[in-house]
């Protein structure tokens, strides 16, 4: 950069307001400014403005971290100048001073993004503290423990955060020092044993960094800043947006914070409130406190707080305040609310307020109430449920009856806190790397900890449920568990967790590593081995169902559902579909008695042989095809016919050499063996290296039009039939894998030709249309002649990805794609979030060309993209018909649709 525009660059730096103060009632940010004071400083800003009792502080925007880390972790010019006016101003409303040691200002260094990130940066509490300024402390408080307490947790706190020691360093330490001081838990320390703790906590220090503990205030505050600033990329902190998806270009702010202490004695304390009950939505307040304790102590699920309830009766005019405080914000964000709180000496004061987390049950609660209330409008409440908490609704439970009988059989365990719900079952796991390890051996884990802490996020994420032993429902473990949407039990005291040997004792028995358990997360309970899990009742759900009514009358695009059987049809409609988007037929190929039909087919020396298998198989698919109908009772059922190669319905056989080499070995029946030599030399014949490439879909139809024949028989004469019950069958043909016009053409001609066959045997026609997937990149270019043909299309985004982006999709999950996810060579799976710049782009020229052709071409999605938000987005911006997800995500897209075409129409309206 020449020398010139440098300087113009410092000056600007120099100038540029890096520090935000909120002091005596005003603030000078609101909560307009998360991007730039992070939520909990703009969170701070507006209950200051608010009039809230606020401790005096203020917050260094995240710009300034990002300029921290531009200019290689140096901070920008002009940002210490304001950090020590801050100071001063916080030490004039405070009446104390940094470092005096008459009357000492201590400071709290907190981390804040913009997006709520629970636990995953660091905090500093205390900070000031010295030899000097915690005599001053005693004095002041005359209260020695007090000071000796809030020395020790300072050092041991900034030698882990901002000066990198392990934290076992202190622990070990504080464990010795209750064994020898017969201490049962912290709090039991005296003051003399506290003394000589801080003195082997000042030793640790020296011996870790080789230099003694830094005691002047103002350099322990620039260093904890710098710490707070670092932390944002910090394993954790990355993992966590990784996990959800947050840019890692935002930056954390940091808000320097008057100290007020909950650790003063019996009328002090803190804890942790929200405005709803976060698991139901239930209107009430709900938290949990600790009395004589420090923040760190809830959030960390060391001790086992009080219920907030018990505040009523233990210190009931701080509850009151707390209770209308808690009324006061609600109303002022509209939404439910997430306190962090603290009393010093009985008087309250408010650290912290964000929006609350909350499971998918309370979330479409607290929605729908809040419209009843008046305090939302409905469109808010559709914006505020996110689409994939919605899946987490019709989440698995156990089945009671298996219940009953673990319980009969012995293998009831314990309860803990129900801390996040759905049930779960796998392998018990005693840490987080070995959850991870077992994950990607395809086994599902339930991690077991003493505790969580932010490190082991990695191995919660593996997961399939959460236990702990320790920490109540707003710790560490059931805050995470229910943002990630998984079943945990929290505070399960009876659990004797030993890490080193890998196990657990519970009431007399012992799991060890590897073990099943099941835990269920709405109950609390805990069992061993594995239990059943069965699905809930969506009709039951009568919040779900009015989110999901005013949604729908919003949505423009279609919601159909992937569905191969009745059963999965009527489920369907129960949740909402619209129709059948693909009705995969080779699905009702696999079944018991149908299977080996399959298999003589393909086993059938030539056209007959094949024709008269064909013949049995007719009824199965007919039979099928009614039932469908008449679930779908006056809706489009799409109906593809047979996709996938082969082989794949003689997967049994795959280790038949080995078989037959035996056979021969043992001398068995030679009849047998000739039966098996045959079905192998099949094989042999049909295997492809590049099947998913080969012989399947329409080339299969081509090459056996047998196939296409049996098809289009059951599917028409099942049509014939339904209509003859009453049934408004709505039939539509769809072709799988075409590329060219000379495919579309002759499968046209052929259905037609059957169609007209049966129309004739039976003396009867019904309607039924004829169309295509898109699942190849020349049919996308061609499209405007493929609706020539086409009178409807689907997206098979699945093949479309896998062709386009030209990467096999069962290969590339179990060996690169998760790495070029992790490494951020691409930014999301192709296969689970559409590429629209890829695959998105082909789909945009396919559907203008083929609406060039066909004006009103009815255009939808099969891929599995179709129950994908961000996808189902996409796909309302580029004027699909419908889209068709898997059963269960039926609730979802109507939901994700709906928020697309409430965000179309605000981006219309700018
Ligand atoms: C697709 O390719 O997107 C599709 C729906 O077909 P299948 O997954 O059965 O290949
Ligand atoms: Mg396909």
């Amino acid at each position: 950069m020449p020398a010139r525009r440098r300087t113009a660059t410092r000056k600007t730096a120099a100038r540029k307001k890096w520090v935000y103060l909120f002091s005596g009632g005003k603030a000078e940010g609101d909560a307009s400014m998360r991007a730039l004071l992070g939520g909990k400083g703009a969170g701070l800003a507006e209950m200051t403005n608010a009039g809230l009792p606020v401790p005096p502080g203020f917050t260094i925007t995240t710009e300034a971290c990002n300029a921290y880390f531009a200019a290689n972790k140096q901070l920008p010019r002009g940002l210490w100048e304001q950090v020590e006016r801050g100071i001063a101003t916080i030490e004039k409303a405070a009446g104390k001073k940094l470092g005096d040691t008459k009357n000492p200002l201590l400071v709290s260094v907190r981390s804040g993004a913009a997006m709520s990130m629970p636990g995953m940066m660091d905090t500093v509490l205390n900070l000031g503290l010295n030899d000097e300024t915690r005599e001053g402390l005693e004095r002041l408080t005359n209260n020695p423990r007090f000071a000796w307490d809030a020395y020790r947790r300072f050092i041991s706190m900034f030698g882990r955060i901002v000066l990198g020691i392990p934290g076992e360093a202190f622990e070990h330490a504080l464990e010795a020092n209750k064994r020898k001081s017969r201490a049962a838990t912290d709090a039991d320390l005296r003051p003399d044993a506290l003394r000589q703790l801080v003195a082997e906590y000042k030793e640790i220090v020296k011996r870790e960094t080789k230099k003694d503990f830094p005691t002047e205030p103002r350099a322990q505050l620039r260093l904890a800043i710098e710490a707070v600033f670092q932390s944002w990329f910090g394993r954790r902190a990355v993992d966590y947006r990784n996990q959800f998806k947050i840019r890692h270009d935002l930056g954390t702010a940091v808000s320097v914070v008057t100290m007020v202490f909950g650790n003063m004695g019996n009328d002090s304390g803190t804890g942790v409130a929200f405005t709803r009950d976060p698991n139901t939505g239930t209107k009430e307040l709900y938290g949990e406190y600790l009395v004589n304790a420090q923040g760190e102590d809830v959030v960390a699920g060391i001790r086992t707080p009080s219920k907030i309830a018990q505040l009523k009766s233990e210190m009931p005019k701080v509850y009151e305040q707390l209770e209308k405080i808690a009324k006061r914000l609600e109303k002022h964000y509209r939404d439910a609310q997430d306190l962090e709180f603290t009393i010093e000496r009985g008087k309250l004061y408010m650290l912290q307020t964000r929006s609350a987390k909350r499971t998918a049950r309370a979330a479409v609660k607290i929605a729908t109430d809040m419209v009843g209330e008046g305090l939302i409008t409905k469109d808010e409440a559709i914006r505020r449920v996110d689409p994939a908490q919605v899946e987490q609704l019709l989440l698995p439970r156990f089945d009671d009856k298996e219940v009953e009988k673990a319980r009969g059989e012995g293998r009831y365990l314990a309860k803990g806190l129900n801390a996040s719900p759905g049930a779960a079952t796998g392998r018990a796991v005693f840490d987080a790397d070995r959850a991870v390890e077992l994950k990607g051996a395809k086994q599902l884990v339930v991690l077991v900890r003493p505790e969580t802490s932010p490190d082991d996020f990695h191995g919660m994420v593996a997961a399939t449920g959460i236990l702990t032993a320790r920490g109540g429902s707003t710790s560490h473990a059931a805050v995470v568990a229910r943002g990630l949407g998984l079943p945990c039990v929290s505070g399960c005291a009876a659990l004797d967790i030993d890490l080193g040997k890998r196990e657990m004792r519970v009431n007399g028995k012992v799991v060890k590593e590897g073990e099943p358990i099941s835990i269920d997360g709405t109950t609390g309970e805990v069992f061993a081995g594995e239990l059943p899990t069965i699905l809930p009742n969506f009709k039951g759900e009568k919040e779900l169902s009015e989110l999901l009514s005013w949604a729908d009358k919003r949505r423009t695009l279609g919601v159909w559902v992937n569905a191969d059987t009745p059963e999965e049809c009527r489920l369907a409609r129960e949740l909402g579909a619209e129709g059948v988007g693909l009705a995969r037929t080779e699905h009702m190929f696999r079944q018991a008695e149908r299977l080996p039909i399959v298999q003589d087919m393909i086993m059938a020396d030539d056209t007959e042989g094949r024709k008269k298998a064909l013949a049995k198989l007719l009824p199965f698919q007919q039979g099928d095809f009614v039932e469908m109908y008449t679930a779908m009772d006056g809706l489009s059922v799409v109906i593809r016919l047979i996709d996938p190669p082969l082989h794949e319905f003689l997967r049994e056989y795959a280790d038949l050499d080995v078989e037959i080499a035996v056979d021969k070995a043992l001398g068995k029946d030679g009849a047998q063996i000739e039966k098996k030599e045959k079905i192998w030399k099949r094989l042999e014949q049909i295997q492809e290296d590049n099947p998913m490439l080969g012989l399947r879909g329409c080339r299969l139809l081509l090459v056996y039009p047998e196939i296409l024949e049996m098809q289009i028989r059951a599917i028409l004469g099942a049509a014939i039939d339904a209509a003859e019950q009453g049934v408004r069958a709505k039939p539509e043909i769809m072709m799988p894998l075409v590329g060219t016009m000379g495919e579309l053409d002759r499968l046209h001609e052929q259905v037609v030709q059957v169609a007209e066959t049966v129309f004739k045997e039976r003396g009867r026609r019904v309607p039924y249309k004829f169309g295509t997937m898109i699942e190849i990149p020349r049919a996308c270019l061609i499209s405007d002649e493929i609706a020539t043909k086409a009178e409807f299309f689907s997206f098979g985004t699945n093949d479309l990805t896998q062709t386009i982006l030209g990467i096999s999709r069962d290969d590339a999950q179990k060996s690169f794609l998760t790495q070029y996810v992790e490494k951020k060579i691409i930014p999301n799976d192709p296969f689970q979030v559409l590429d629209r710049e890829g695959v998105g782009e082909m789909m945009r020229i396919s559907i203008q060309k083929g609406r060039t052709t066909r004006p009103d071409l009815k255009i939808g999605i099969c891929g599995e993209h179709g129950g994908d938000p961000s996808s189902i987005e996409f796909c309302h911006q580029v004027g699909l018909t419908y889209v068709s997800p898997s059963t269960y995500r039926v609730p979802v897209a109507r939901l994700a649709a709906a928020q697309a075409a409430l965000a179309g129409a605000a981006e219309r309206d700018r």
